[in-house]
């Protein structure tokens, strides 16, 4: 069962190591549990040990800073500050420096100050509850990424208020250990971090790398995408939910307007672009902004693609990725429709 993100720490990391041929290529994969999430990191070429080892390691010490219920990290003294300034290291200071500039652009779709939020409604521990409105209102005075102030490496909340990198962490951390990888000579990796996938140049015979896109209605893949080089990220209410007593859905991504669970009509978003954190930061705000309000977004900046599937099936394609998208078999007779600039 999934916890918080973060939840289960450095003691629940599995690590395992599997060497193999693919094809007569040389490849090494790493599996492990951290930030809450099972990754996978298959490298492709030979001598890659030590690269994985320090990828590994990388992983490990990002979760040691990130992590919301770990009494050691930065997230975990930020958060018990009672308003005072906390010194933090370089990447997370970069990390909420990014957060905040997406929270701007968004227009607060993405808040990394929506934990408390996400305590109420039972996601954090698994342990599932409708809160009252009240209850919500209540919470909300506490949320607002307005109030974070960074100052250097200085983070300072208000007391009462929480941070939590869920959105942008696993996405940050892709492009952390694609430079160290990249650096220790890896030149051909798949990086599968919880389902956010990175990918490392092209696959070692120089064909593309082809990806599934997970079906929101059903178990499987719906289409598939053909990328190399770049960050491949999903956002989906059917990732974690629960129905409550009144049969409705509730899932763990929060519209930090209302509190609730974000109801814009897309049911998944996939993010591909170069930047493993803009891609999750955006898998997560497009699917709190909608369909109208994610196009505007795409057609200001030239630096990702989406594929969003709303409600009602319907799927819409940036005209970038429109050419290295196909739907598989079952599922061709998809509405697609191409959004242009
Ligand atoms: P996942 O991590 O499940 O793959 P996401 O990247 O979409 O999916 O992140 C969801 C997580 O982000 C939630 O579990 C929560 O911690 C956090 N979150 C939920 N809503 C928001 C929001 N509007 N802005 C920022 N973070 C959010
Ligand atoms: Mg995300």
């Amino acid at each position: 069962m999934r916890n918080s993100f973060f939840l289960i720490i450095m003691a629940g990391i599995i690590c395992l190591t599997a060497c193999g041929k693919q094809d007569n290529y040389e490849t090494q994969s790493r599996s492990l549990f951290a930030m809450d999430t099972y990754m996978n990191i298959t490298t492709y070429g030979e001598n890659t040990e030590s690269a994985l080892n320090k990828a590994e390691e990388q992983i490990k010490e990002l979760e040691k800073k990130w992590s919301v219920t770990n009494d050691k990290s930065e997230v975990y003294a930020v958060n018990h500050s009672g308003g005072s300034s906390v010194s933090v290291s370089k990447e997370t200071a970069d990390l909420l420096s990014f957060s905040l500039d997406i929270s701007r652009i968004t227009d607060g779709a993405f808040d990394p100050t929506i934990y408390p939020i996400l305590t109420a409604w039972g996601f954090t521990e698994s342990e599932y509850r409708i809160p009252s409105e009240t209850e919500l209102i209540s919470l909300l005075k506490n949320t607002g990424y307005e109030k974070v102030k960074l100052s250097g490496n200085y983070i300072t909340i208000p007391n009462e208020m929480q941070i939590d990198f869920g959105a942008v962490g696993k996405g940050y951390t892709g492009d952390l250990i694609t430079e160290t990888l990249k650096e220790n000579g890896v030149t051909s990796a798949l990086l599968d971090l919880g389902g956010n996938i990175q990918v490392i140049g092209s696959k070692p015979d120089g064909a593309k790398w082809r990806l599934g896109i997970r079906d929101p209605f059903e178990e499987g893949h719906f289409a598939t995408l053909e990328v190399s080089d770049c960050a491949v990220v999903t956002s989906g209410g059917y990732e974690r939910y629960f129905v409550g007593d009144d049969g409705e859905t509730y899932w763990h991504i929060i519209d930090p307007k209302t509190g609730k669970p974000a109801h814009s009509g897309l049911i998944t978003v996939t993010i591909v672009g170069e930047e493993g954190k803009l891609c999750d930061a955006f898998s997560t705000s497009i699917f709190v902004m909608g369909l109208d309000k994610a196009k505007k977004l795409w057609k200001q900046r030239d630096d990702f693609e989406m594929i969003l599937v709303d409600e009602n099936g319907k799927v819409y394609l940036t005209e970038g990725i429109k050419d290295s998208f196909f739907l598989n078999q079952m599922h061709e007779n998809m509405q697609i429709e191409v959004i242009r600039r």
